[in-house]
């Protein structure tokens, strides 16, 4: 139980005096530890390091593969690592998508306190629920910069021909998940040169 442990005893007493919610979340997190071995933990705390630390709250399987390369409790192999990384998937500690992987749902809201505390300011809190929000969009208004989980944006925003920052009112610039109106594929048309163009582009000068 090596790389989970020194923040763990952190876990565990700043959750010990909250609710049962939280209780339980804490057995779930000690069950974990007691299901993986130390290097398998290690590796899930530098996934962890890489998700919370990259600008999308998600890492590559390279950048994994490479971390299992340099583990300090023991080192593991290729094969060993994807294994590990699908029993994450399995335990719905992960999420995989085309060979990226972020942290599931359940496992922000199960180790919040956890990742607060670990990563402190480097956590990004969502402006709208303010939990930690690793998969989200921000304002581009440098002297703004709110973050707002993806599936708040979506909820927020939802039906607005009109997105904007609900700190500073700044247009609200990203693509809004699961707003399908004709305004908004409209307006994208015309900013951004169309999918196809690009990808013919693309495939014209690859090959
Ligand atoms: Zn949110
Ligand atoms: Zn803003």
């Amino acid at each position: 139980m090596g790389s989970l442990m020194v923040p763990r005893q952190g876990l565990s007493t700043g959750i010990a005096v909250r609710h049962t919610v939280v209780n339980m979340a804490e057995t779930d997190v000690t069950r974990m530890s007691t299901d993986y071995a130390d290097n398998e933990l290690e590796l899930f705390r530098k996934t962890m390091d890489l998700i919370v630390d990259s600008d999308n709250g998600t890492a590559s399987s390279t950048d994994i593969l490479n971390c299992a390369d340099s583990l300090q409790t023991k080192k593991l192999k290729k094969r060993e690592t994807e294994h590990v990384l699908n029993r994450l998937v399995q335990d719905k500690w992960l999420n995989e998508k085309n060979g990226d992987y972020s942290l599931s749902t359940r496992c922000i809201m199960e180790m919040e306190q956890y990742i607060r505390m670990l990563y402190q300011d480097q956590v990004k809190v969502c402006h709208i629920c303010h939990n930690v929000a690793l998969q989200c969009q921000m304002c581009e208004n440098p002297t703004c910069g709110i973050k707002i989980h993806t599936p708040c944006v979506a909820r927020y925003f939802k039906g607005r021909t009109d997105p904007r920052c609900p700190a500073c009112e700044d247009f609200w610039p990203h693509e809004i998940p699961g707003n399908n109106s004709e305004t908004q594929s409209a307006a994208k048309e015309n900013t951004a040169p169309t999918p196809r163009s690009t990808a013919q582009t693309r495939r014209t000068r690859r090959s």
